[in-house]
């Protein structure tokens, strides 16, 4: 199966033997250690917390991390590898959580941390020993960032935060948030970046929130009141918070595309299996003229979308660290790609398809948070009309 998987990619010149082994890595780990569980832990509503340390084992939470913070110095190609190669597992949640881990919640330390950020919080992270999470959605600011509340306030050596973050993926078992707070004025100018280690006296996981999808992943509110940490866990230059989010936003969107269009194609892998092996008016689904021209279809789009995330990646390796364009465009359109993909899959089914057991119907549920979380597509949409100046 791996083998079958590495042809796949193959005839992406960009993708050498390296890529090879790291792909059979992931998808061997994916396929034998994780699937088998899938069920399990979506009913659980929480994958073990050893995982983390597992994949930090393979080297897989610190791909572009230097070897001096215990990652493997690799570059984005390994990254969307990574990427790729978690939708075997058959649950989006867990990879949801590995990812905001790896590339989510923990690159902006190596852009913009010191050796003390990197030494206490990136590097156990890297090595699975801490849990990472992201904090800058509020109950009153997702989409408009610019707008949020919780503040933190200097007092002394420390700054002391007040206020409350929702849907937090690692929310309920995060070691330390990479948080968005307000130091300033009010808008985009007034927000810094500071690392929250969560054992900090007054802060509180207010509730385990219930999703339609992504079961394996906890999602939590969280609430911080008089929480005293040291101005040191500053990230960056304050006050500047709202760029780095930004620029942060960048990767976590990519590889957010680059596991949203695997995901489609595992679906539709999935179905053109089923299509042959299920039959009707004695022959089988693939006998239809009407059934094959809808898989191919969504092969072709599915291709389509890859190479808007590969052209992404190429250019963030040549140095645009950005990639606004390309990476808002990866976004939105593999995002809606792949709820319609898993619609046309699930349709493919029939009643196997409305049924839990089936993993299109998890794909089916788990790609509705893509055209939300992370940005949703109406904010792709408002970012490229600014990029193209209509
Ligand atoms: C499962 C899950 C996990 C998440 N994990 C994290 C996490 O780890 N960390 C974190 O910080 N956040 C996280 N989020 C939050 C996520 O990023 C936000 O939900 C998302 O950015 C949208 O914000 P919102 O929910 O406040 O929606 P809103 O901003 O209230 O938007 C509501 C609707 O209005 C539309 N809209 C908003 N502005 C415009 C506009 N200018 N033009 C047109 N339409 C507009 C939106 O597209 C949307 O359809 C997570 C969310 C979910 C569901």
């Amino acid at each position: 199966m791996a083998d079958m998987q590495n042809q796949r990619y193959r005839h992406y010149p960009q993708f050498t033997e390296e890529h090879d082994a790291l792909r059979k890595t992931v998808h061997d780990w994916c396929v034998n250690r994780l699937h088998p569980h899938a069920e399990a832990w979506e009913a659980a509503r929480l994958f073990p917390r050893e995982i983390f340390k597992e994949a930090a084992d393979l080297g897989l939470l610190g791909i572009r991390v230097p070897e001096e913070y215990g990652g493997l110095g690799l570059d984005w190609w390994f990254t969307t590898v990574w990427a790729e190669e978690l939708a075997h597992c058959g649950m989006a949640g867990l990879g949801m959580a590995l990812l905001v881990q790896s590339d989510m919640a923990t690159p902006v330390i190596g852009e913009i941390g010191d050796d003390y950020h990197k030494r206490n919080f990136w590097q156990p992270a890297v090595q699975g020993d801490a849990i990472a999470a992201l904090g800058v959605t509020e109950p009153d600011a997702g989409s408009d960032v610019a707008s949020i509340r919780t503040t933190a306030v200097r007092d002394g050596d420390d700054f002391v935060i007040n206020g409350a973050k929702t849907y937090i993926t690692n929310g309920t078992r995060a070691d330390f948030i990479t948080l968005a707070v307000r130091t300033g004025e009010a808008g985009y100018g007034g927000i810094s970046l500071v690392l929250f280690p969560t054992n900090t006296k007054g802060y509180r996981v207010t509730r385990k929130l219930e999703k339609i999808g992504n079961h394996c992943s906890d999602t939590a509110e969280i609430a911080f009141e008089d929480c005293r940490i040291p101005v040191r866990n500053l990230l960056g230059m304050e006050n500047m918070g709202f760029y780095y989010i930004m620029q942060n936003f960048q990767g976590e969107r990519l590889v957010g595309s680059l596991s949203t269009i695997s995901a489609a194609q595992r679906c539709l892998d999935l179905t053109v299996q089923y299509c042959r092996d299920r039959s009707a008016f004695n022959k089988p689904l693939t006998g239809f003229q009407t059934v094959r021209h809808l898989l191919v279809q969504l092969e072709a789009e599915i291709e389509a979308g890859r190479q808007l995330c590969y052209r992404a990646v190429q250019l963030v390796e040549a140095g645009d660290d950005m990639a606004i364009r390309e990476i808002s465009m990866a976004k939105l359109i593999c995002g809606e790609l792949a709820n319609r993909v898993a619609d046309r899959c699930l349709q493919l089914h029939g009643g196997m398809g409305y049924m839990a057991e089936t993993e299109v119907s998890r794909i089916w549920r788990d790609a509705r948070l893509i055209t939300i979380g992370g940005g949703t597509s109406a904010i792709m949409r408002e970012i490229l009309t600014k990029v193209q100046g209509i």
